[in-house]
């Protein structure tokens, strides 16, 4: 077997191993461990131009090759065309998005660096993997340099209706681009239809044949695992013993504005104001460090859910409880896993999301015997599967209010239910699954719709155990 060669603006660091590691390397740690491998791409520094020839280490199996961007690129590709065109307009929000012609010249640039760095390093046997956003113009590159291995791809985030990605400037350059690949994997197979409609139209149908919806997973068991062994721990310790007998209704986001917090800060609020018998009963713990915090959009949401929250906790306080505590700081992934299993509740309300892991986590990390309920956007890709959640509209604080009011009341039978069908969902799609999938399509074993299929297989939900919300 060939060499898989990673390709994702971010290589991980091989230090960081297991509970610390990033979400793409641990979907990939089955198959790198199985055969010869190169991560190939930004090693996360600048400098004053962009390299042209990889910094190369090698650990075990894995050959990484790093390069470091120029600062022109990682201002024009990285946080103009990737952060504040593709990004919003992949999750549907054509007005946050900032269009800048230079953005784009440095984004076809990079793409163009990238595949002129790692086109050397490749063997003609070698299967190569192109992760995400940053990089849907690296195959046709590539192809352009005389390449003629497989290479994939696959977006982890959502792909809009053909319409609204029309809004991006240079969005037919990149549906051609895209064409140049031979599997496209997708989350969800709404996300496959609107690429191939895109494909379609752009007059590149053979392509559109090569489109699938791969839906991302954890490794269920390992975080199952993680969270049982971290609920023993000071820290989930002093949580509990802070709540005072409350409910405790958990939120886990990088603070980014398609991850609806505003609105669910509002929902919270709505909980209070329309259920007075709710107020003093449960605790709002919101964990959403910084990120991206040199882009104005960040910087104008911070500011937003600083105000939003002093104004909740002001009105409704009480001098021996606050209904919303908020912290931009990173917490511990083990941490996080233990408080997910103390926690009554998950609000996970993204107002688009390519899959949404932490939703997939939550219900990982529940006590079999005695599980939290899920609350969840009917707009993030884990929808499709997580049916067990109580799903709301993301952009509307009452029927979040509703859906809180009804989880705090919910029975043990009914969570119980919920939860065996989520759970089945979880460990039937983990990571090592899609991972094969996805291999099998690339490397030719099975035809990409049959095998994106196999990958989305979802046990379905006992709905005669499942009450309605009314
Ligand atoms: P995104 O990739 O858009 O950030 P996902 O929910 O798909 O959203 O994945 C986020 C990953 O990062 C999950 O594995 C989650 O556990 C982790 N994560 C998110 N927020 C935090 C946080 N506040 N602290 C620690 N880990 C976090």
């Amino acid at each position: 077997m060939g060499r898989l060669v990673i390709v994702a603006n971010r290589v991980p660091d091989p230090r960081e191993r297991g509970a610390t590691a990033g979400g793409l390397a641990v979907a990939l740690s089955d198959a790198l461990a199985k055969r010869e491998s190169v991560w190939f791409g930004w090693s996360g520094n600048t400098a004053d131009h962009t390299a042209t020839e990889p910094q190369q280490f090698r650990r075990g199996r894995t050959l990484y090759a790093t390069l470091d961007l120029g600062q022109d690129d990682y201002r024009h590709y990285y946080q103009g065309f990737s952060n504040g065109a593709l990004w919003p307009v992949l999750h549907y929000r054509l007005g946050v998005a900032r269009f800048e012609r230079e953005d784009w010249v440095g984004y076809r640039r990079v793409n163009g660096a990238f595949a002129a760095a790692l086109a050397p390093l490749l063997k003609p046997d070698d299967t190569i993997w192109i992760h995400d956003f940053h990089l849907f113009l690296m195959a046709q590159e590539l192809r352009a340099l005389g390449c003629r291995q497989r290479i994939g791809f696959f977006l982890h985030v959502p792909f809009p209706p053909r319409q609204v990605f029309l809004g991006l400037p240079n969005a037919a350059e990149i549906v051609t681009a895209v064409a140049a690949y031979d599997a496209i994997g997708m989350q969800t197979e709404d996300d496959a239809e609107n690429l191939r409609a895109a494909l379609i139209h752009a007059g590149e149908a053979a392509a559109a044949l090569r489109v699938g919806a791969f839906p991302i997973g954890i490794d269920a068991e390992g975080f199952a695992e993680l969270a049982a062994r971290r609920f023993h721990t000071k820290e989930v310790e002093q949580l509990r013993a802070s709540l005072a007998g409350r409910a405790l209704v958990l939120g886990v986001d990088r603070l980014d504005y398609t991850k609806g917090l505003p609105q669910r800060i509002a929902g919270f609020g709505k909980l209070l104001e329309r259920f007075p018998r709710q107020r003093g009963k449960a605790t709002f713990l919101q964990v959403a460090p910084v990120s991206r915090g040199d882009v104005a959009q960040y910087r104008a949401l911070r500011r937003e859910l600083d105000e939003s929250v002093g104004r909740i906790n002001g009105q409704y306080a009480e001098p021996d409880w606050a209904p919303i505590r908020y912290i931009t700081r990173a917490v511990a992934r083990p941490t996080i896993a233990g408080y997910m299993r103390l926690s009554r509740i998950a609000l996970v309300t993204p107002l688009r999301d390519g899959m949404n892991l932490v939703a997939k986590e939550y219900v990982a990390a529940q006590d079999p015997q005695d599980p939290g309920v899920l609350v969840l956007s009917r707009f993030a890709g884990a929808a499709l599967e997580l049916e067990g959640a109580l799903q709301v509209n993301p952009l509307d604080p009452d029927d979040i209010a509703e859906a809180l009011d009804t989880a705090l009341a919910m029975p043990k039978d009914e969570r119980l239910a919920r939860w065996r069908q989520m759970d089945e969902a979880v460990r039937g799609t983990t990571a090592a699954i899609w991972c094969a999938r996805f291999l099998a399509a690339l490397e030719g074993r099975e035809e990409v719709a049959e095998a994106g299929r196999a990958a989305g297989q979802v046990v379905p939900a006992p709905r005669e155990t499942l009450r309605r919300r009314a």
